[in-house]
């Protein structure tokens, strides 16, 4: 392991090897990762793939909406095939929910976004299979989709290596020497790194990592459960998603469809083990949305967990009181699909010292003033 780097990365998940990629292209190569386990331990390699950009908050439209122009290219740019679709994100809508929807398509569209609000039996024509008798209507992009997380964190990690950075395995950070507020080096238990700036992308585990250097992150973790089924014939094109029942589900390359659903009991907690309660409640509110479904068997299912802020939005940018230690967490269930544009604006940060997006509303200090909550959100 280098003795010291320019800048060094704590976590190995879409975020940290994102950011490395992005800082390598900027020309700052002399970077350290640290990972306590392989990449894609974390989050990123138990999430359900899904990138869409029918938010509510402007701040996540726009990231989303710059990730999606980034995914659309990010293939060549790896030189791998990440799985990328754009089969859409169908959003169902009971009928207590269409008013509101109306105004989030509305204020989508006012930011450029081409989503749109649509009857049952138009989202029946997007998916024959569905079940409309419960729906009141759907709102639908045609640009979100999803894309396969494993081959997109190898990539970003692989083509950062090849400049130059260095990614650590199996290294688990222990502590963060700092000095009146000035970051000195970053200890692991396969020894110490020096270095001056520090990028927390520990997912879940953000908030043990600020609390290293006595800051205290907001973020908390929560299991979500997930399942993959037996491949069949190619019969979805978009990911469906309710935020009522918290479900969502979309079919992949293979023909597996790869679905979850967020529980409200669930407590915050480190819990990574699977539940019957999960797949009895999966199980039934999919098969109303497609009873077609009923027939399939389920191959695996597993956990992971949401590093959730009380706005559901991340927290991006440096800190209050620790100079250069930037925060790339908190993404609250969906930080894979804002990968992209949030790892380049953290490498504009620290090579440029101004990102080309302002990430004033997405700072730590946000929390000090009033906040305005992401409602759509799997919870
Ligand atoms: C079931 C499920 C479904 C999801 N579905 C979607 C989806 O469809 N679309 C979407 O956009 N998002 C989804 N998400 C959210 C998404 O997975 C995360 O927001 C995203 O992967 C976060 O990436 P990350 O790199 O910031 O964190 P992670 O991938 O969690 O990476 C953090 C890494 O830090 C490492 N680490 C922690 N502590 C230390 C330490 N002390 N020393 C060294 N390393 C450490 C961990 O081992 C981990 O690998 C889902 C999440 C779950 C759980």
């Amino acid at each position: 392991m280098r003795e010291k780097a320019e800048a060094v990365i704590i976590g190995g998940g879409v975020t940290g090897c994102g950011t490395a990629y992005s800082l390598a292209k900027k020309g700052l190569t002399d970077v350290v990762v640290l990972e306590r386990g392989g990449l894609c331990t974390g989050a990123s390699g138990r999430c359900g793939g899904g990138i869409r950009q029918q938010f509510t908050t402007e701040a996540n439209i726009a990231l989303a909406m710059e990730s999606v122009r980034l995914f659309e290219q990010l293939s060549e740019e790896l030189d791998t095939d990440i799985e990328y679709e754009q089969g859409g994100y169908l959003i169902i809508a009971y009928e207590d929910d269409v008013d509101q929807f109306r105004k989030n398509v509305r204020l989508q569209n006012s930011l450029g976004l081409h989503s749109r609000f649509i009857t049952p039996a138009e989202a029946q024509e997007i998916v024959p299979l569905l079940n409309t008798d419960p729906i009141a209507g759907a709102t639908f992009c045609q640009t979100d989709g999803h894309a396969n997380p494993f081959r997109v964190v190898h990539g970003y990690a692989r083509k950062a290596q090849e400049m130059g950075v260095e990614i650590n395995k199996f290294t688990n950070v222990t502590d963060i020497v700092a000095v009146d507020g000035h970051i000195q080096a970053v200890r692991t238990d396969k020894g110490t790194v020096k270095t001056d700036t520090v990028v927390n992308a520990a997912g879940a585990h953000s908030r043990d990592i600020a609390a290293m250097v006595g800051v205290d992150l907001p973020n908390k973790p929560y299991r979500h459960e997930i399942l993959v089924t037996e491949p069949l014939e190619h019969v979805l094109d978009p990911m469906v998603i309710s935020f009522k029942t918290g479900i969502y589900f979309s079919q992949q390359k293979h023909g597996s469809i790869i679905g979850g659903i967020g529980d409200p009991e669930e407590p915050s907690s480190y819990n990574l083990s699977g539940s019957l309660r999960f797949l009895k409640r999966m199980a039934r509110t999919m098969v109303e949305l497609v009873p077609a479904f009923g027939h399939l068997n389920v191959l695996r299912q597993w956990a992971g967990l949401y590093d959730v802020t009380p706005d559901a939005q991340p927290i991006l940018g440096w800190t209050e009181g620790v100079d250069r230690f930037c925060q790339a967490n908190g993404y609250s269930g969906h930080g894979f699909m804002v990968a992209p544009k949030v790892t380049e604006l953290v490498a504009e940060l620290i090579v440029d010292g101004k990102p080309s997006m302002p990430i004033d509303d997405l700072t730590l200090s946000r929390f000090e003033g009033e906040i305005t909550g992401e409602a759509y959100v799997v919870g």
